[in-house]
This record gives structure tokens, C-alpha cells and sequence, in this order.
């Protein structure tokens, strides 16, 4: 403990990132914070989160949390990216964490619409596949729900907290 201010010295090195997704789970994040915040930034560092900063710094997080699924070869290399910057990676929400809803067009049958999206594959450099996150990066945990289960991305947080020996 810091003898002058009575808070712990390590602080959760954390990132948060949205890909392809309605961004729900951040907007629960945040609603999150008017509650946690002041609690939460005793204990954790938000290194990168572009929703709520403008200066972000994505190098060396500790836990890296992704929601949405990867659209284009740019996403995946972005979350490559993360991937190696971060020690563990957490899918948030189902987009991440099984491609649906996403990931939809992957499961269009019809013959005529899928010759339809073609033109925004080409024009909008998206993959033939939406992928989820473990199809692209190693994934070390995974906060299910749509949007994402609150209960679950507190014990969560909670659990990686406690592997840095914060709490
Ligand atoms: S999992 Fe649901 S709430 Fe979360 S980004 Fe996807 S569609 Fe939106």
C-alpha cells in the first residue's frame, strides 16, 4: 500500500476495444462507471479507452477487453496488435465471443443477396467471413450475453484483479 494516500501502488493496466458492433457493451461499461468509478480507479489503470479518453495508450496492458467481431483483414490485424500488447485478452459480449449477431451474413443462403453484398465486400474492404475473436487472437476469458452479462464482466474483472494480486 502507498503509506500516503492509502492506495494500492499496482493498478490494473487495462484496454478496451470495439470492432464490428452495435457498442452496447460499452455503453453499459460506461453506465457502470457512475456507479464504480470512483472505487474502480483506485485499482485500475484505463489505459485505452477511446470512448471515454482522447489520449490512450495501448502498450503493455495487463488485460485487454474486446467487444465485436472481425469484419476485414484491418480488424484482425488490429486485434493481432492487441493481442501482442496485452497479457490477457477477455471476448466481451456475444459478438466477440460467437460472431452472432455480427456475424449474420455468414449464414445468408440466398444465392441473389450474396452477390448483392459483394460490392460492399470490394468496396468497403470487408472479409468474405465476419470471425469471431478466438477465429483471429488467443482468448483468455469470455463475458457471453448480448449486450454483455454484467454479473459475469464484474466477477471477471474481479478475477484478473485478483491474478495481479491487486485485491
Ligand atoms: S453482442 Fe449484442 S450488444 Fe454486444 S455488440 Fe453485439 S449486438 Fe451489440
Amino acid at each position: 500500500m502507498d503509506s500516503v494516500n492509502n492506495t494500492p501502488k499496482k493498478k490494473l493496466a487495462i484496454g478496451w476495444f470495439s470492432f464490428t458492433c452495435c457498442e452496447d457493451s460499452t455503453i453499459l461499461l460506461t453506465e457502470l462507471l457512475n456507479q464504480n468509478l470512483d472505487a474502480w480507479k483506485k485499482l485500475v489503470d484505463f489505459k485505452y479507452i477511446r470512448q471515454l479518453k482522447t489520449k490512450n495508450d495501448m502498450s503493455n496492458l495487463d488485460v485487454a477487453f474486446i467487444e465485436g467481431a472481425a469484419s476485414s483483414k484491418k480488424q484482425e490485424n488490429e486485434m493481432q496488435s492487441i493481442r501482442a500488447n496485452a497479457k490477457y485478452v477477455i471476448a466481451i459480449g456475444s459478438c466477440a465471443v460467437t460472431g452472432l449477431p455480427s456475424a449474420t451474413r455468414n449464414q445468408f443462403v440466398d444465392i441473389e443477396l450474396n452477390e448483392k453484398i459483394q460490392w460492399y465486400i470490394k468496396t468497403f474492404s470487408y472479409g468474405q467471413k465476419v470471425k469471431k475473436l478466438d477465429e483471429v487472437v488467443k482468448v483468455d476469458d469470455y463475458v457471453a450475453g448480448c449486450p454483455m452479462n454484467v454479473d459475469l464482466f464484474k466477477q471477471t474483472l474481479d478475477k484478473y484483479l485478483k491474478v495481479f494480486g491487486i485485491i
